[in-house]
């Protein structure tokens, strides 16, 4: 900080590359709490925000949404935590007091706050959290900034997707479509409940990744030709595809991976903009598949997800194979579209 200003890579239009702009710190709110990020990961989501893709990002912004750091100024609203403190929060920042905040599922509330969307994100030197008195997360001791950082995201996402959404269970098959940070985190949650995995990427190095993360077959596309080789591997289909990517082809291809009564859940971001995908009702009827949608997770939800990290000694830290800072963090960002990195890249700002 410098006065009053700080460092933040920022854009004020869309597809434009973004630099890096001495702006103001934030001025919280009541109900928030200045952070100093220590570390931010870039992700997708990231991505289609910059081209444009979510609507509710105003002009002039500052991109990031998985964040860690440590507490600088806490709002007058905000009671129990105190300066200095090592924290993060989930991306979805819940407001704590709507129909399903009240029911324990914040990850859809009505008046969620994301940073890095609804307004200036963590690729800063300083961050505001909104809501923090619902959503801020103390770190344990053990946890570095770094892994804290990806769990607000990625691993989050990735968690309650297998866990709570598909209901993964020792034994079962998974197809993972993308092997980002995402499909790499839902790699690491399923194989430590013994669940069998394939993987799908374009990209040969993220596969090789993949492979590390203990996926059994690997495939660079999903066609007739993978689709019968998947079949075979999982004996009549697999339980659980899950597309971590976001591209309206994969649906139909995704659906024909599965067994009857199998799951399609749907992680990565996949705008209007980028396509409605079409699909076989035919097949979804008579074979009673479901599809569903898998969005973040909720603060509550930590600990537990904590404690399995713990139990099952998940190396969450291992999928981190870039670090950065915030000027040579603009190259990563626009070419998150183009699926040429693979693991997850940080930044310290
Ligand atoms: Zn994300
Ligand atoms: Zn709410």
């Amino acid at each position: 900080m410098i006065g009053n200003k700080m460092q933040a890579v920022y854009y004020d239009q869309f597809g434009q590359t973004p630099i890096v702009k001495l702006v103001e710190v934030p001025v919280i709110g009541p109900g928030s709490v200045l952070l100093r990020v220590r570390s931010t990961g870039i992700c997708r989501s990231d991505w289609h925000g910059w081209m444009g893709h979510d609507k509710d990002i105003a002009l002039p912004h500052v991109p990031g949404h998985e964040f860690s750091g440590t507490i600088e100024e806490i709002g007058d609203d905000v009671r129990g935590w105190t300066i200095g403190q090592r924290v993060t929060a989930p991306f979805i920042q819940a407001c704590g007091k709507c129909h399903y905040c009240l029911m324990d599922e914040q990850q859809v509330c009505e008046e969620q706050e994301q940073a890095g969307f609804t307004y200036w994100g963590s690729f800063a030197e300083y961050l505001e959290v909104k809501n923090a008195q619902s959503n801020l997360i103390e770190l344990p001791e053990a946890m570095s900034y770094d892994v804290a950082a990806v769990m607000g995201c990625r691993f989050g996402t990735a968690y309650r997707a297998v866990i709570d959404q598909a209901r993964m269970k020792e034994g079962e098959y998974l197809l993972i479509i993308g092997c980002g940070g995402v499909g790499l985190s839902a790699m690491m949650i399923a194989r430590a409940v013994g669940v069998r995995v394939a993987a799908v990427d374009v990209n040969p190095q993220a596969l090789q990744v993949a492979a590390t993360f203990g996926a059994e077959i690997l495939f660079e596309r999903l066609d007739s030709k993978t689709i019968t080789e998947i079949t075979e591997w999982s004996g009549r289909g697999v339980h659980v595809c899950l597309d971590a990517i976001g591209r309206p082809e994969l649906l139909d291809g995704g659906l024909r991976t599965l067994k009857r009564r199998g799951s399609f859940v749907q992680v990565g971001l996949l705008p209007d903009v980028a396509g409605v995908p079409s699909l076989s009702m035919e097949r979804l009827v008579g074979h009673e598949l479901e599809i569903r949608g898998s969005h973040g997770i909720q603060g509550w939800k930590y600990q537990e997800m904590l404690d399995f990290v713990v139990r099952y000694e998940v190396p969450v830290g291992t999928m981190i194979t870039h670090i950065t800072d915030l000027k040579n963090s603009i190259p990563t960002l626009i070419e998150m579209g183009q699926n040429r990195h693979f693991g997850v890249t940080i930044i310290h700002p």
